[in-house]
């Protein structure tokens, strides 16, 4: 059933299911008690996306605009405003019932002003995001960055959902890390816990975008795989793999279908990672490491050697615990860890 058809046949009712993860329409049964609900915002370089979700951590409604980094900060914080009435609007429920608003940030932020101190890939430098969209909306609004957002999401919702400790991080462009500890993600003195991507592996190594080199995410993210084959090919090694429009999925296809010079690279990124990842896990400690974004998807092609490249760089009694899991909410963990920070402050 549409959601708008849903809204209005059950606007009276309360709460409103339009789809559950799987995308199956629920309801959460006539004389149930209604779940708090808030409203989770992501922010991205291309896309904004929100969704209310109720104290379960169940996406009750989602919906996504694009950003328009170019028109720049006032233009998207209204328009993040207007997708917040939108999306309250769709359920049904009073704006006054919803317990507030999180929202996760692409960069670094200060959470004691409520400001984005620098999001480079929207070009934000000290932004205030919280205090103007309180205001507008008449809610509390909290921030997170997007990496300890999408990770409160795993353990709110996800693969980490009662583990009281986890390491998560995003394999994307770059390499997101944040860590849970007792359900609550770690902060740190200046919000900068987890930064796991920026651990420098090569002093020597490619320039990264944090002024230094040779850092985790400039070796094992989607771009550092990238940049490894890119690398190879240019040398002119023998390879199935163009270098126009290369992806780190062509690079693990490749690897896959035998091609060695595909295999050397995913190679030396996965133990790269796997050694990255030891050195966080014996500070942390943790029962899970979750491991989401698109290179994620690689599977067990990606997931098998990484355990073993864990193993000979982490300290067994470490290692004797840890499991190393793909994460299960995709893109919605960051709505999801958002919205937690306002159900849950
Ligand atoms: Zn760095």
């Amino acid at each position: 059933m549409p959601v708008a058809s849903l809204a209005q046949t059950c606007s009276s009712r309360g709460t409103i299911y339009d789809s559950d993860r799987q995308g199956r329409s629920i309801f959460p049964g006539i004389g149930g008690a209604s779940l708090r609900t808030a409203v989770g915002i992501d922010l991205g370089g291309t896309f904004i996306k929100g969704a209310v979700v109720d104290e379960e951590g169940t996406i009750v409604v989602k919906e996504e605009i694009p950003t328009h980094a170019e028109r720049g900060p006032d233009d998207i914080l209204r328009r993040m405003e207007e997708l917040v009435r939108s999306l309250i609007e769709r359920t049904g429920i009073a704006p006054a019932a919803c317990a507030g608003v999180g929202v996760g940030i692409p960069g670094f932020i200060d959470t004691d002003a409520g400001v984005a101190v620098e999001v480079v890939n929207i070009g934000w430098k000290n932004v205030r995001v919280r205090d103007p969209l309180a205001q507008a909306l008449g809610l509390p609004v909290h921030m997170e960055n997007d990496a300890n957002a999408a990770a409160l999401g795993e353990a709110f919702a996800g693969a980490a959902k009662g583990c009281e400790s986890a390491l998560c991080i995003t394999l994307g462009t770059g390499i997101g890390g944040g860590v849970i500890l007792d359900g609550q993600v770690l902060r740190g003195a200046s919000h900068m816990a987890g930064e796991i991507g920026h651990i420098v592996m090569y002093p020597d190594g490619a320039a990264c975008n944090c002024g230094h080199r040779g850092c985790l995410e400039t070796v094992a993210s989607a771009t550092g795989v990238v940049r490894l084959a890119t690398e190879r090919i240019e040398r002119g090694e023998k390879t199935e793999l163009q270098k126009a429009n290369l992806t780190a999925a062509d690079v693990f296809a490749a690897a896959s279908r035998g091609d060695s010079v595909a295999q050397a690279v995913v190679a030396k990124a996965v133990e790269d990672l796997g050694r990255g990842l030891a050195i966080g896990a014996n500070i942390v400690n943790p029962v899970i490491i979750v491991v989401g974004g698109g290179m994620a998807r690689a599977g067990e092609a990606l997931f098998r050697p990484l355990r073993e490249a864990f193993g000979r760089y982490a300290l067994g009694r470490v290692a004797d615990v840890v499991t190393i899991v793909p994460a299960t909410l995709g893109n919605d963990a960051g709505v999801v860890g958002a919205s937690k920070l306002a159900l849950f402050p």
